[in-house]
């Protein structure tokens, strides 16, 4: 059985490079009909908390990336929070020590002062520290076969004994992880390439234990414009950061999918993709990461959902952002909700965007921009223009977009001021604005009622 897993420390919000690679994994698990894992690894336990933990499972769980057995799913591997699995890690410390594998080491300051395979009882005092070492044969060396980088070979004599157990008792990553894959049946491990000289350690552990080693395929980063790793300094790199800014879930998916997997389809559904994973086929250089392709992926998938989806999806966004006042303003009347959303999603890319560019729909009270009051409202025409639109729109009966666009034809007509002006002065007032959906389509949505009282309000 094809096992794989994804192993976030909730040290802080789940990254984006961090969702990469759970796809990478999640794909690969789906693909061979194996098991997807989320594992927590919570050994830091000053940096960990229960907050980040429900947050990132929260997160992969609406980047869709569902697992087949976790710390809240349970499963016959568990458990899955290494907090919970020190008494394991402490008996296979044991063992190495016991096979002399590993020795304690004493600190005094950053001085090692003495090492013994018996635990230094006469040490044991707040002026020492002592924690366990691994040791290694420096004439040795460790090859692998990446699945992506292909044959990977490190000499033993760069690298020292390194801690397996820290002096406060907590076991290492570089310790646990090889417990837990090892326990837990992991075939394959992807992950960054960041972890590349982890795993020379980690196959040395291995070797120790006489176990099977997983392949092992790393990952090339996700790096930002300047060809460094992404991080806060170029922009949002979180779930948490995209998810707030109104981005769908299956856009930001879609985009990291496309992030060093060559595919022919730009726009799909990662879940649709499943056949097409080919993990060889993950580009093997760092790749850039684009907020304006993503912005741009992101208005695909918007227009691509029918009206029922994208009204859910702006609610849940919505809900995340507890953005109560936008809700009730929705639900006053869910048809015409409906209608403003789908005339204004032709000019948007995000569900925040959608709803800026929406707004004034639902608020009768808007204010003008000033550029609309400079360049249209304070002209000496205006005044008999809308005066006009008025009378115009009040004997209209019948909103539809083409009795709508006549009307406001045959009021262009008139010649009170140009087209352009006769438009914009419409548009203005009313919805405050001068980018705003289609003219007709708007006025057709607002219906009679609103459209009568809001040209009103540009009276007084
Ligand atoms: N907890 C490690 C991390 O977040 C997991 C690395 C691995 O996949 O082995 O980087």
């Amino acid at each position: 059985m094809i096992r794989l897993r994804f192993a976030p420390s909730p040290t802080g919000h789940l990254h984006v490079g961090g969702v990469r690679t759970a796809l990478f994994n999640w794909l690969y698990a789906k693909k061979n009909n194996g098991k997807f894992i989320l594992r927590i690894e919570d050994t830091d336990l000053e940096r960990s908390s229960k907050e980040f933990e429900n947050e990132i499972l929260d997160s992969m769980k609406w980047c869709g990336l569902d697992w087949d057995e976790g710390p809240d799913k349970g499963g016959d591997f568990g458990p899955y929070r290494q907090s919970e699995r020190l008494e394991i890690y402490k008996e296979h410390i044991n063992q190495l020590l016991k096979e002399e594998k590993a020795y304690y080491a004493v600190y005094k300051g950053e001085e090692v002062i003495h090492k013994s395979y018996e635990f230094p009882e006469e040490y044991n005092t707040k002026d020492f520290s002592i924690v366990v070492k691994f040791k290694i044969n420096k004439e040795g060396s460790v090859r692998f076969n990446d699945l992506l980088k292909g044959e990977i070979e490190f000499k033993n004599e760069y690298i020292d004994d390194f801690i397996i157990l820290r002096s406060n008792g907590i076991p290492v990553y570089n310790f646990t992880v090889v417990i837990d894959d090892h326990y837990m049946e992991i075939t394959h491990v992807i992950r960054g390439e960041d972890h590349i000289s982890n795993t020379q350690k980690q196959i040395l552990l291995y070797q120790a234990f006489n176990w099977n080693i997983p392949e092992f395929m790393h990952i090339p980063l996700i790096l930002g414009n300047d060809r460094k790793p992404l991080s806060k300094r170029h922009g949002g790199t979180t779930v948490d950061f995209f998810r707030k800014e109104g981005y769908l879930k299956s856009a930001l998916m879609n985009y990291l999918a496309l992030l060093g997997w060559t595919i022919e389809d730009e726009i799909f559904n990662f879940k649709d993709k499943i056949d097409n994973f080919v993990p060889e086929k993950i580009s093997n250089k760092g790749v850039i990461f684009d907020y304006e392709k993503l912005e741009w992926i992101c208005g695909k998938h918007l227009r691509l959902l029918d009206i029922e989806e994208l009204y859910s999806e702006l609610k849940e966004w919505l809900g995340y952002i507890n953005d109560i006042e936008f809700i009730n303003m929705l639900e006053k009347d869910i048809d015409f909700s409906k209608e403003v959303i789908k005339i204004s999603r032709e000019k948007i890319n995000t569900l925040k965007q959608l709803k800026d560019f929406s707004y004034n729909f639902f608020n009768d009270n808007y204010d003008y921009d000033e550029k609309y009051i400079q360049k249209f409202l304070k002209k000496e025409w205006a005044p008999e223009l809308l005066k006009t639109t008025i009378t115009k729109f009040e004997e209209l009966q019948e909103y539809t977009i083409e009795s709508v666009e006549k009307t406001i034809r045959e009021i262009a007509d008139l010649k009170i001021t140009s087209k352009k002006n006769t438009f914009q002065t419409i548009r203005g007032a009313v919805l405050g604005k001068l980018v705003t959906p289609g003219l007709f389509e708007s006025i057709a949505v607002l219906g009679k009622e609103k459209t009568i009282s809001r040209l009103k309000k540009t009276e007084v």
